[in-house]
C-alpha cells in the first residue's frame, strides 16, 4: 500500500506520515529532507540557491548529510524552498522518491507533490493543512520552546513566503490531488488529526479488498 501525504509547511504532515507508517508497519520517507539537503549543500558549496546549475550540483550531497541536525533549521527550510523551484533539481531527486514509493510492500511519503507527481497511483492520498496563522502559531511555540528568539510576525511572514513559493512555482506546485482527502486540522488537536488520518487510510485499505 502506498500512502501519499502532502501539504504546506508546518501543517503537521510529517507527524501524520510517521504515525501512519508506525500504524501500518510501512517505511516512511520525508521528501522535504532531500530538498533541505540540496539547499544546505548549495550553501556549503558557496553556491546560489536561486541558480539552477549551483543547486543541481548540490544534488550529489553525501548520504550522511541527511542526518545533520542543521537540515531541520528554519533557514534550511527556506533554502530548500528556493532550490526546489528548479526543474533540474526536481528531476534529479525524482528516481530516489519513485523507487522508495514503489518498493515491495509499499511505503508512506510526505511532501508537496507525492500524490500528484511521485506516486499519482497511491492507494491513499491525504492533503494535510491548517490556516497560515495556526501553522505559524504552532511553529512559533515550537521554536520558542527550543530557545529561539523570534517574533510571531517573523514566523508568519516566513510561512506566507514558503506557501507562495511552493504553490506558485511552475514545476510540481503544491496542490491537492483531485482524489486526495482534505484534512484541515486548524481546529483539531494532534490526536484527533492522527485518528482521522488512520480512519481514512483504513477505509481505503478495506476498499481495495
Ligand atoms: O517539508 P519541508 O518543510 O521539510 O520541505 C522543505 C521545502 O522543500 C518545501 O518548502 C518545498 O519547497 C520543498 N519540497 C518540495 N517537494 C517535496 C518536499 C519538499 O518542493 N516533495
Amino acid at each position: 500500500m502506498i500512502i501519499a501525504v502532502d501539504g504546506p509547511t508546518a501543517s503537521g504532515k510529517g507527524t501524520i506520515a510517521k504515525a501512519l507508517a508506525a500504524h501500518f508497519g510501512l517505511p516512511v520517507l520525508d521528501t522535504g529532507l532531500l530538498y533541505r539537503a540540496v539547499g544546505y549543500q548549495t550553501q556549503l558549496d558557496h553556491g546560489d540557491p536561486d541558480n539552477s546549475a549551483d543547486a543541481l550540483a548540490a544534488c550529489d550531497f553525501p548520504d550522511d548529510l541527511l542526518e545533520d541536525p542543521a537540515l531541520r533549521y528554519e533557514s534550511t527550510g527556506s533554502l530548500a524552498s528556493r532550490v526546489s523551484v528548479h526543474p533540474a533539481v526536481r528531476a534529479a531527486l525524482l528516481r530516489r522518491q519513485v523507487d522508495f514509493a514503489n518498493q515491495p510492500g509499499g511505503a508512506v511519503l510526505d511532501g508537496r507533490d507525492i500524490g500528484t507527481v511521485i506516486a499519482p497511483h497511491a492507494d491513499a492520498k491525504l492533503f494535510v493543512t491548517a490556516s497560515a496563522e495556526e501553522r505559524a502559531r504552532r511553529r512559533h511555540a515550537e521554536m520558542v520552546g527550543r530557545g529561539v528568539d523570534i517574533s510571531f510576525d517573523a514566523v508568519l511572514a516566513d510561512v506566507h513566503a514558503r506557501d507562495a513559493r511552493d504553490t506558485g512555482r511552475a514545476e510540481a506546485p503544491l496542490m491537492r490531488a483531485p482524489d486526495a482527502k482534505l484534512l484541515d486540522n486548524t481546529d483539531m488537536d494532534r490526536d484527533a488529526a492522527l485518528a482521522a488520518a488512520i480512519a481514512f487510510v483504513e477505509e481505503r485499505r478495506k476498499g481495495r479488498g
